[in-house]
């Protein structure tokens, strides 16, 4: 689903990602962790070209991404990378919803807008995501009535209404007070169990042992510790990765 090859990137003479190899399978849960700075957003933003790679390969469902296919670096046509990124999800800490809007109104709005559904039809598919997320009752709300992670349940259901094939998430609940954290890793907890694929930037160790498949730990933009959670949580000896987790106990 995801294939990561090689892929550097910096910021002037900063290298934030150093030879970033990484696969997502289909169905897969990939969390990534490391400390503030180590690339993880950089990284998460390269899968759907938000930010532009210098080396490698990103690929997704074996398309190469942002570049011409063998025609070096040569940038893609934004109707291509539309195309790219109608099948991806993206959620992130700031929820951004439209403070105008009922939550109906910012999860039908881009169906309408993007998609081109009729108004009808966007207010029943957006409906049946607010209840997906557990907000059925909330769809007449404006955000600023909802609380932080109803928002976020808000923006989660706003990308699955565009029916993605893949979400990525960065620290969704790293703005959220910790008794609505759960909420939200709950939701995602489900969208795991019906085999979404999905990459996630998190600090929530617990949904990361629960739910990940496989976690990367990214350190100065390098991954250097991979595998199932057990491996990379208890038994990698890695001295960069056991400072790291020894700050969440
Ligand atoms: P955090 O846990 O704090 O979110 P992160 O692991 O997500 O950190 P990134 O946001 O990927 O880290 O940033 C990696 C490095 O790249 C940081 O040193 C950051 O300052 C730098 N950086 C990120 N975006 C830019 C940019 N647009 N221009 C210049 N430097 C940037
Ligand atoms: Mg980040």
């Amino acid at each position: 689903m995801i294939e990561m090859r090689g892929v550097s990137k910096s910021f002037g003479t900063l290298r934030v990602l150093d030879g970033i190899d990484l696969t997502v399978d289909r169905s897969e849960v990939v969390c990534l962790i490391g400390p503030s700075g180590s690339g993880k957003s950089t990284l998460l933003r390269c899968i759907n070209f938000l930010e532009s790679y210098d080396t490698g390969e990103v690929r997704v469902e074996g398309r190469l991404v942002g570049y011409v296919e063998g025609n070096g670096r040569r940038r893609m046509p934004d109707r291509a990378l539309r195309e790219i990124r109608r099948g991806i999800g993206m959620v992130f800490q700031h929820f951004n919803l439209w403070p105008h809007m009922t939550a109906l109104g910012n999860v039908a709005e881009p169906l309408i807008r993007v998609r081109g559904l009729a108004a009808a039809e966007a207010g029943l598919r957006a409906r049946a995501m607010l209840g997906r997320v557990g907000l059925a009752d909330k769809e007449g709300e404006y955000p600023a009535r909802l609380s932080g992670g109803q928002q976020q349940r808000v923006a989660i259901a706003r990308s699955l209404a565009m029916e993605p094939r893949l979400m990525l998430f960065d620290e969704p609940t790293s703005a959220l007070d910790p008794e609505l954290v759960g909420e939200v890793l709950q939701v995602m907890r489900d969208l795991a169990t019906e085999g979404m694929t999905m990459m996630v930037v998190t600090h929530e160790m617990g949904f990361a042992a629960n739910v990940a498949d496989r976690i990367a730990f990214l350190d100065r933009g390098r991954i250097i510790a991979y595998g199932p959670p057990r491996h990379v949580l208890h038994e990698s000896t890695e001295p960069r990765l056991r400072q790291f987790l020894q700050t969440y106990h």
